[in-house]
């Protein structure tokens, strides 16, 4: 049981590339093999460097840097948000969302410790984590720098190929996450209409089932919002071109207008015989 439960954790392990930099190698401090896949602590004085799979078993127990006692608590959680025993990966979740709850400003700090590429993997790995979902959710809200990033680290498809899945849960919490990504971030509205996502959403709107259409019609106002804001904006620079043309008409006459063309000939005339007759006298 240990061994299929030890060769599970390996398997996991492996497969993630945290904070690893491809083709340096390194010796890790706890089990002493070579290996690329590995995670960073940063700790008061430096950086400690150990193969993912030994910090995480070595963070069930701990939470100090093996090397240094350096405390943390949070890399702890952070870790485990991709423990292959259930319990402890929902209390991380749990953990992070209280984290959260208590400063918003603690969003930045999970997105300096990378948190959106361990949840992207889950996303990749669970066939769409429920608790990963919600996690995004709650990180993008109000948080500028986090609805960038999703959308720079392409996490948006994968919410988006939750709303063409089976589980009401997955469908509800995806909704409810793209409407915090897409809220007041033009770039990820515009990406999320070039993905062909509307006619989706606008079908589950008009499902009976409340749990759903109430988040899909809150991504559908957050859209309408987009698509006004873009109507005003083009009838004001609309306006305001035909301001402009007018006010450069006034300050400079149009040469094509046939009335003032007329008005200038006339003129050069006067002027042309005026100077002749001038000439004469003198
Ligand atoms: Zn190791
Ligand atoms: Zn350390």
């Amino acid at each position: 049981m240990i061994r299929i439960l030890f060769s599970a954790l390996t398997f996991i392990f492996f497969s993630l590339n945290l904070y690893s930099e491809e083709n340096k190698t390194f010796e890790c401090s706890i089990c002493a093999c070579e290996t690329t896949k590995n995670t960073t602590l940063q700790c008061k004085y430096g950086n400690h460097e150990f193969c993912t799979k030994c910090i995480y078993i070595w963070f069930l127990e701990n939470d100090t840097c093996p090397t240094c006692r350096h405390t943390h608590r949070l890399q702890r959680i952070i870790v485990q948000l991709e423990s292959p025993i259930h319990q402890i990966k929902i209390n991380a979740y749990e953990k992070l969302r209280e984290y959260i709850q208590k400063n918003p400003l603690h969003k930045n700090v999970l997105r300096k410790r990378n948190i959106f590429p361990i949840l992207l993997n889950q996303l990749k790995k669970n066939n769409g984590d429920y608790y990963a979902v919600i996690l995004i959710g709650d990180l993008a809200s109000s948080n500028q720098a986090n609805k960038n990033l999703i959308r720079q680290l392409d996490i948006i498809p994968y919410l988006i190929e939750n709303l063409y899945g089976t589980s009401f849960d997955m469908k509800e919490t995806s909704l409810l996450s793209l409407s915090e990504i897409l809220n007041a971030n033009d770039e990820n509205i515009e990406l999320f209409l070039q993905l062909d996502a509307l006619h989706k959403v606008k079908k589950i709107s008009n499902s009976k089932n409340t749990r759903l259409s109430y988040p899909s019609k809150k991504l559908l106002r957050i859209i309408d919002m987009y698509n006004k804001k873009l109507k005003q904006e083009k009838i004001k620079s609309e306006r305001n071109k035909v301001q402009s043309k007018k006010t450069k008409e006034e300050n400079h006459p149009n040469t094509s207008n046939p009335k003032v063309k007329k008005e200038k000939m006339r003129y050069r005339v006067k002027k042309f015989f005026l100077r002749k007759i001038f000439r004469r006298k003198s």
